[in-house]
């Protein structure tokens, strides 16, 4: 075995060496064919190897593929910027560059600060953010993610804890059905600002529909309406973190644009650059630039590549080839067909809890027991063995946690390239119901 000097997830796993992809599909170098079910991370939006977007990209590189942002702009990162300003709802129109979800988040959260210190009010710098959350693995937006699977080893260094119920109807952390919940955990938001004082809060984040920490838990109607004005009544900003659910995954460019609630800040990463090259973005309304723009004209933040006409050019291709194959339309689509023949497959296969999400977005939460929808023991890793399962079964999953006990739970997230086929779709649900069958086997083993 050839010795590898590359630090895996597990330090010295052995993975398969992967040659090349086509669509939603991904060969291995010994040949092997992967169904990519999970667009990699939740990122390859418009599937593996799209000739537009290479030809863009090599035209770039051809010019120039880096100028730094103190020095220049290109014409590459002003065309993406405004691209972005059309696609995005209402006046978010301001984006600043960066290369990572989680960097795209800190930005954001830096500009909250900035802004109540351009408008006079630099006591505002707390940042609300809920249970059951992911924002990111710098050590700030960590702090604001209520996944403590990732948190524990980094308890002394994070800045802030999670404080606001996650809105997880199969779970209700109330015990509480909807409608008579009242939304219930929409105004624990309220709770949590009266309980740190609106004086000294910034910004409220959360992600519309929650990814990897809840597999996809998606709020039910009302709640983002009841969020905004919630935020709107204590002068608080929200930051929407749309790093997996924006860029048309859920059937919309921005998830949050299924409410009536319109962000002051949206972060958005992976699926923007859907993955042929590392772009985010924190993304400011008018509203949020205006006291910049009469004040001191700087956002502090940035970093070395932010902005880079590569990135740039890659991400520009892609939100066209988006745009001209109606992606977010197909996601809908798509997405709809197939969470019901997922939903189809809960009475054969009762460890299927949950199917939910939106559009290509679609989590399954795991259960040992239906009935009384107990989670599966820890040490069995049920999560895990699905996705492994499913993984020899040539079909890639993304893992997910759930739970309302810090996260215990398993739960996996189907999220394939939005230009999935039908014929795809049904390939993709070939392979589940197989790894379903195999893992039914074994949970009786
Ligand atoms: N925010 C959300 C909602 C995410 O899902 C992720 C990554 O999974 C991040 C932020 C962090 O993005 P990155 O891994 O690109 O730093």
């Amino acid at each position: 075995m050839k010795r590898s000097y590359l630090i895996k997830p597990l330090v010295d796993e052995q993975l398969p060496e992967i040659a090349f992809g086509r669509g939603v599909y991904l060969y291995g170098a010994d040949g092997k064919e992967y169904l990519d079910g999970s667009s990699g991370a939740i990122t390859c939006s418009i599937g593996h190897g799209v000739r537009e977007i290479t030809e863009a990209m090599n035209e770039q590189a051809k010019k120039v593929s880096f100028v730094y942002r103190s020095h220049f702009t290109s014409k590459a990162a002003e065309a993406l910027a405004e691209k972005l300003a059309e696609l995005l709802p209402g006046d978010l129109n301001w984006s600043f560059f960066v290369n990572s979800g989680s960097e795209a988040a800190e930005t954001a959260m830096k500009m909250a600060i900035q802004y109540w210190q351009e408008k006079g009010r630099p006591s505002k710098t707390a940042i609300l953010s809920r249970w059951r959350s992911y924002h990111g693995i710098t050590m700030g937006a960590l702090s604001l993610s209520g996944y403590p699977e990732r948190r524990v080893r980094f308890t002394d260094h994070l800045a802030s804890n999670p404080d606001v119920s996650a809105p997880y109807c199969y779970r209700c952390p109330y015990q509480q059905a909807y409608p008579s919940c009242n939304l219930m955990c929409a105004d624990d938001l309220v709770r949590s600002i009266r309980r740190m004082g609106d004086e000294n809060i910034a910004a409220f984040i959360a992600e519309p529909i929650v990814g990897a920490a809840g597999a996809c838990l998606t709020p039910p109607p009302g709640y983002y309406e009841r969020l905004r004005e919630i935020c709107d009544r204590y002068d608080v900003l929200f930051i929407a973190d749309e790093v997996m659910t924006g860029m048309g995954r859920t059937g919309k460019v921005l998830a949050t644009e299924h409410w009536d609630c319109l962000p002051d800040i949206v972060v958005l990463g992976k699926g923007l650059g859907a993955g042929y090259s590392p772009i985010a973005a924190a993304v400011a309304s008018d509203k949020v630039m205006k006291p910049f723009q009469e004040g001191s004209r700087v956002i502090m933040s940035g970093h070395t590549h932010s902005g880079n006409p590569q990135s740039a050019a890659a991400a520009l291709a892609v939100l066209k080839y988006m745009d001209k194959h109606s992606l977010a339309e197909q996601a809908a689509r798509q997405g709809q067909h197939l969470k019901e023949q997922l939903k189809d497959m809960q009475s054969s296969f009762p460890f299927i809890g949950e199917v939910r999400g939106r559009g290509l977005l679609i989590g399954i939460e795991l259960v040992n027991n239906p009935n009384d929808m107990t989670p599966f023991p820890k040490h069995l890793k049920a999560g895990a063995k699905l996705v492994e399962l499913a993984f020899r079964n040539g079909l890639i999953l993304y893992p997910a946690s759930a739970g309302v006990d810090g996260g215990d739970g398993d739960a996996v997230i189907i999220a394939p390239p939005l230009t999935i086929t039908i014929q795809e779709t049904a390939e993709l649900l070939k392979r589940f119901k197989r790894t379903c069958i195999q893992f039914s086997q074994w949970q009786k083993e």
